[in-house]
């Protein structure tokens, strides 16, 4: 089976799409992208620049300087995938942290940090074997991927899993913060203007509420295989 394709995961917030993406790429040789990772460094550089908080955003001077982000991902042969640098610093625990998680729907609303996001991620999945997650891959960014995958799970699931991963990594958080984000990141998500979060029509939904890691990972294997040989 030589012919790579390529595998869009879109979802609402935390119904583990990176898990299962990166565990798909791995067992297929592909590259991974994580493209909420390129949202939360843009979230990151406007909180560092003081351009976003709670009750403000300047909007203009971030789509003025956005020609100041870079972001890159590097391998990490230890961890098994790429981290996320901005401008050149290794930012991957720092975009994970709650108070991005607050911002970063905020800046992915903004057309033109969407304009800039979706062709560098266009560009990174030009030559296939891409699995890439997000909130458009199927819709906007790859609306020809030959899989598409559309997750989903309660919001108390959702929130619980995201609450064990922060606490694992020592952030000290309350399971209500979480669902409260998770809640209002869907929101915000759905209803914004420019693509919005939505199923397309030839994706496969997937609620994993009640489904162990195993079983999906199996469930989703097998749909990839069914599709390579159909396409080789
Ligand atoms: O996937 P993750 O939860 O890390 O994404 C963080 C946020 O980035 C999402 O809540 C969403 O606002 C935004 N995002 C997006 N489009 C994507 C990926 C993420 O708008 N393709």
């Amino acid at each position: 089976m030589n012919s790579k394709i390529t595998i869009a995961i879109d979802g609402y917030s935390s119904t583990g799409k990176s898990t299962i993406a990166k565990e798909l790429a791995k067992r297929l040789g592909y590259i991974y992208v994580d493209s909420g990772a390129m949202y939360r460094a843009v979230a990151l550089f406007a909180f560092q620049q003081k351009w976003i908080g709670t009750d403000f955003f300047q909007v203009r001077s971030l789509v003025e300087n956005l020609k100041h982000v870079s972001i890159t991902f590097v391998y990490n042969a230890e961890l098994g995938f790429a981290e996320t640098y901005l401008n050149g610093i290794n930012v991957e625990s720092d975009i994970r942290s709650l108070e991005i998680s607050n911002y970063v729907s905020r800046v992915a609303a903004i057309p033109e940090v969407r304009k800039l996001l979706v062709s560098l991620q266009k560009e990174m999945g030009v030559s296939k074997g891409v699995v890439m997650d997000g909130r458009d891959i199927g819709t906007v960014v790859f609306p020809d991927a030959e899989l598409k995958l559309f997750m989903t799970a309660s919001p108390d699931t959702r929130a619980k899993r995201r609450f064990d991963e922060l606490r694992a990594r020592g952030e000290e958080v309350t399971y209500q913060a979480i669902l409260e984000n998770v809640i209002y990141r869907d929101h915000l998500d759905t209803t914004r203007e420019d693509s919005p979060l939505t199923k397309a029509i030839d994706a496969v939904e997937i609620d994993n509420s009640q489904l162990t890691r195993e079983a999906q990972a199996k469930t989703i294997y097998d749909l990839t295989l069914q599709i390579l040989r159909k396409n080789n």
